[in-house]
Parts: structure tokens; sequence; C-alpha cells
């Protein structure tokens, strides 16, 4: 499976420039009140669609 993501488009305008950004509050685990981890979006610069969502460390989810 050749799946590299270095080589990616925007679905909404084919763009292939994308930067990352944290959202202002991490997500925390539902069942535990350890501290949470940063939600990260990979979004297209050229017309802001958001490509995807991860978190940051979710090892701390487990
Ligand atoms: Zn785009």
């Amino acid at each position: 499976m050749d799946n590299l993501n270095t080589e990616k488009h925007c679905p909404n305008c084919n763009g292939n420039e994308f930067e990352e950004a944290i959202d202002f509050m991490p997500i925390k685990p539902k069942k535990t009140s350890l501290s949470g981890s940063n939600k990260i979006y990979t979004f297209c610069l050229n017309c802001g669609e958001v490509a995807s969502i991860r978190i940051e460390n979710p090892e701390k989810f487990r």
C-alpha cells in the first residue's frame, strides 16, 4: 500500500497547501479526570476546508 500523506489534495478546491492548527480547548477523556490532549486540525490554506482532525496524544485515552 503506497499511501504517503505528503501528497494530499483538498476535496473542495483540489489545493495542496495544508497547515496545521490546534483548538483553544483540549479534548478530555470522558471516564477520567486526567489532563486532555490537543486537537490538531489540518486544513487547506486556500479555501479553509478541514482535511482532518486528530488527537495529539491518543494514548492518553487508553
Ligand atoms: Zn481547499
